[in-house]
């Protein structure tokens, strides 16, 4: 079992594990890049994909469930975002923090990011309920890892709350 991340025909299956790693590197990467708002709620889609809150193999979204923005500008400026993140979390960025080694996680992360690269956003979004709204963004920081968190949903960042 395991989940998938998708952009039409592509798709980017990971099992669980797989997954866990995926969303750690990219969250590391992503903590230490928000400045705007948008940012924060696509760090917010991240700690969605935590399955030991929301289920083994029930986590994973496409990129049309993302809303990039009303206007090609704001749309190229959310997908500049989440292409330099994945890139950074590629350059191992704050891996020494994990307390495993993700082997794997530099392909799954190219994989991503190739998927980001051809995917075109539409003109008009239709809301599916997937991406997390403005007052559900990702706002807290924990203090002791530096890794934004959901709160009030979460306790703390992936750090504090995984059981390894
Ligand atoms: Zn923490």
């Amino acid at each position: 079992m395991g989940n998938t991340f998708g952009a039409g025909q592509q798709s980017l299956y990971l099992s669980n594990g797989g997954t866990e790693v995926f969303i750690d590197v990219l969250m590391l990467a992503v903590s230490d890049l928000v400045e705007d708002v948008w940012d924060c709620r696509f760090a917010a889609l991240l700690t969605l994909q935590d399955q030991s809150i929301m289920g083994r193999g029930a986590v994973g979204f496409n990129l049309e469930d993302i809303d990039w923005g009303t206007t090609p500008q704001e749309r190229s400026r959310s997908r500049d975002f989440v292409l330099c993140a994945t890139t950074l979390a590629m350059s191992r960025h704050r891996w020494s923090e994990l307390d495993y080694e993700p082997p794997f996680a530099q392909n799954y992360l190219r994989q991503f990011k190739d998927m980001v690269e051809s995917f075109v956003p539409a003109d008009a979004f239709h809301g599916t309920g997937v991406f997390p709204g403005l007052d559900e963004r990702a706002l807290a920081c924990c203090t002791r890892h530096r890794i934004l968190s959901a709160l009030p949903h979460w306790e703390g960042c992936f750090l504090c709350t995984q059981p390894r």
